[in-house]
C-alpha cells in the first residue's frame, strides 16, 4: 500500500501528469483535486511541503494544487516563494488551464520561455544590493515571473534577480 505523496492518505495510485509523463502517487481526494474537482480549505496545507519535494511529480502536483487556490493567500504566496527547476516548471505549466497565460516578450518582441538565455542589453543597478548586472551579461535558465508579462528572473552573480523584459535580449 502507498500513501499519498501530497497528502500521505492510504490507497494512492500513480497517477500521470498529462501532458508529460511525469507520474505521481496520489489518493483519491487529490486525484480528483488535480482534474478540477477541488474543493478550496486547509485540507491543502499539506501542499507547502510538496512542491518542496526533490521528485518532480510531486512538486508538478503540488504547484498545479496550489495554482488552483487563488482565493487562499498562503496558497499565492507559496507560489511566489518556491522554486522549481526551469525545466520542471514548464513541464507543471503545460498542464496549466486556471491561469491565462501570460506572454513574456524581450525587447525586439521575441517570446520568452522558461528556461531560456538572455542577454542583458544594458547595465541593470540591482535592487537591494551595490552589485550592477553588466551588459552583456549571459542569463541562463531564466523563470517567467507568471502574473507580470514584464519581468523574468535570473541568476547574475549567483544571485537571483528580477530583471525587465525590456532590457533583455534572446539568446539565439
Ligand atoms: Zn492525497
Amino acid at each position: 500500500m502507498s500513501a499519498c505523496v501530497l497528502c500521505a492518505a492510504p490507497d494512492a495510485q500513480p497517477v500521470t501528469l498529462s501532458p508529460g509523463a511525469d507520474v505521481a502517487l496520489l489518493c483519491p481526494v487529490c486525484a480528483a483535486a488535480l482534474s478540477g474537482d477541488i474543493i478550496p480549505g486547509p485540507r491543502w496545507r499539506c501542499l507547502g511541503d510538496a512542491v518542496w519535494s526533490e521528485d518532480p511529480g510531486t512538486q508538478i502536483a503540488a504547484w498545479r494544487l496550489l495554482q488552483a487556490l487563488p482565493g487562499e493567500a498562503w496558497a499565492a504566496d507559496l507560489l511566489e516563494t518556491v522554486y522549481l527547476d526551469p525545466e520542471v516548471l514548464a513541464r507543471a505549466m503545460a498542464g496549466e488551464s486556471v491561469v491565462p497565460a501570460v506572454e513574456h516578450r524581450d525587447v525586439n518582441g521575441v517570446r520568452l520561455a522558461a528556461g531560456d538565455t538572455v542577454t542583458l542589453i544594458k547595465d541593470l543597478p540591482v535592487k537591494g544590493s551595490s552589485m550592477v548586472a553588466k551588459r552583456g551579461t549571459a542569463v541562463r535558465g531564466i523563470r517567467l515571473v507568471p502574473d507580470n508579462a514584464d519581468q523574468i528572473e535570473g541568476r547574475v552573480n549567483g544571485q537571483q534577480i528580477v530583471i525587465l523584459c525590456q532590457y533583455v535580449k534572446k539568446s539565439s
